[in-house]
């Protein structure tokens, strides 16, 4: 089975068809997927959540984790409020992790400071809760300056925590794939992989080691070919599976395996305990 290692749950999108979306995934081999609380404000950062306790339990549907986190963009509602609000959250046994939280510096919204400062809060919050970080990481069009400004942030105040993380839809190239698992972060690739522009991330991905992958969909974004654009969900995340597979010269079987085997080891979960 397969580990979707990132995915909206929560999404409008899904309004009209969340259950029969989550059976798909489970039908395409998708065992387990880790539903992302940022909300579309970051006050709904415990819809994520809902959605877990809604439909856990049942069959025919993935087995489903949590996380809970301010969005970048969203860094500027960071009062204490929200905060306690987080720190709540990571104190509950389905939410395993902090994100997505982390740099956006190609988009416009929170200005850069805000966006470290909120982070350099989160960070605190995550590892008093000792739980490991999805790290969302975009620099201003070809430039590695939000990168370099996350390294700084997390060789300061995350790497001593030994929690590690995770580098979600991973966008960088061979240096900051490095350091990240340099810092014990793994790295996971979404449906990005499989366009015909990203030559790039693909001899990223074929260099690096199975025990430091994750795959993801990021659904509803970033389809899978041929169906980019389209709305996305957990059950195309076997497409991206097989990209990956294909560069690291591995079986389908084996990226399931390592996958599977790296989610659990970062998030100290038992792999027998399903639904
Ligand atoms: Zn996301």
């Amino acid at each position: 089975m397969l580990i979707d290692s990132h995915a909206h749950l929560d999404n409008e999108r899904y309004a009209d068809d969340r259950e029969a979306m989550l059976r798909r995934a489970w039908d395409a081999g998708v065992g387990t997927v880790l539903a992302i609380g940022i909300g579309e404000q970051a006050d709904g950062m415990d819809r994520a959540l809902h959605v877990c306790r809604q439909f856990n339990g049942q069959a025919g549907i993935p087995r489903l984790y949590a996380s809970a986190g301010i969005y970048p963009h969203n860094t500027h509602e960071a009062d204490d409020t929200l905060l306690a609000k987080l720190d709540g959250l990571l104190g509950e046994p389905e939410v395993i992790a902090c994100g997505e939280i982390g740099l956006d510096y190609y988009h416009e919204g929170a200005l850069h400071t805000v966006q470290r400062e909120g982070l350099v809060k989160q960070l605190e919050i995550a590892a008093a809760r000792k739980r490991p970080i999805l790290i969302h990481c975009r620099g201003t069009n070809e430039s590695t300056d939000a990168w370099d400004d996350l390294f700084l942030v997390l060789e300061e105040h995350w790497r001593q925590t030994g929690l590690g993380g995770v580098m979600h839809c991973f966008g960088g190239g061979w240096e900051q794939a490095r350091r990240s698992l340099d810092l014990g972060f793994l790295v996971s690739f979404a449906g990005n992989l499989t366009y015909p522009k990203a030559k790039p991330l693909r001899d990223v991905a074929a260099k690096l080691p199975l025990d430091g992958v994750l795959v993801e969909t990021d659904a509803p974004w970033l389809a899978p070919a041929p169906d980019r654009g389209k709305r996305n969900e957990p059950a195309f995340m076997t497409r991206t599976a097989q990209t990956l597979a294909g560069l690291m010269g591995v079986t389908e079987e084996e990226i399931a395996s390592a996958t599977t085997k790296n989610f659990f080891k970062l998030f100290r979960l038992r792999s027998d305990v399903g639904n």
